[in-house]
């Protein structure tokens, strides 16, 4: 059962129960979406009814900060630890250096994402990668999703900020995908 905090339901897995569950998605070629639920997106969901419904429709949301972790016991939940976004893409990369999969970088500003790509495939050699910033106009959206679907995906991060990714990889369940909710964790990557 779900961690329940001001009605957002929130996953109890740990980090590595967590990647075991990605891991598995990607092999089964399932198109998911991770809501790395974080205080600020918790709050907002509780004055949003859209966001709070997409989001306990999620296949996966974390625990993303000690707050959480913190609220969620407090209510008598077992869950023990946070896993934040750049928690998740910092363990996920040597996997996919592994496996050779296929990563979609999207977020941040014009360069940051290939930055942060580049970085990681430098030191996870293995994995395939293509990268967009995430300040495109309604205008250029279909051929950004064009590119997407086209580069068939493994993983694809979305760092749009919380909550326009969430609302953003809600309405592209269809790239059939697992989609994960980084906020700014291509900034912290690129250095
Ligand atoms: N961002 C973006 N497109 C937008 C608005 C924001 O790509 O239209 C990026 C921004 O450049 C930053 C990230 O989204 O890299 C948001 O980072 P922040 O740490 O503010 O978000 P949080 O982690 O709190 O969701």
């Amino acid at each position: 059962m779900r961690a329940d905090i001001l009605g957002i339901k929130v996953d109890k897995e740990t980090m590595s129960e967590t990647l075991l569950k990605l891991q598995e998605a990607v092999n089964n070629h399932q198109a998911i979406q991770v809501v790395t639920a974080n205080p600020e997106l918790i709050y907002g969901a509780g004055k949003d009814a859209r966001l709070k419904q997409l989001i306990n429709s999620a296949q996966i949301v974390t625990p993303d900060g000690v707050g959480v972790v913190w609220a969620a016991k407090h209510l008598g939940y077992p869950v023990v630890e946070r896993v934040t976004g750049i928690d998740l893409v910092e363990a996920l990369l040597p996997v996919a250096a592994e496996k050779q999969w296929r990563i979609f970088f999207l977020g941040s500003q014009p360069g940051v994402a290939e930055r942060a790509a580049q970085k990681a495939a430098e030191k996870h050699p293995g994995f395939q990668w293509q990268a967009a910033h995430g300040y495109f106009s309604r205008e250029e959206e279909p051929s950004l999703v064009e590119q997407i679907r086209n580069f068939k995906p493994d993983l694809l991060f979305v760092g749009l900020g919380a909550p326009r990714q969430e609302f953003w990889m809600f309405s592209h369940l269809d790239l059939n995908t697992v989609s994960i909710g980084v906020g700014g964790s291509f900034d912290a990557l690129a250095g």
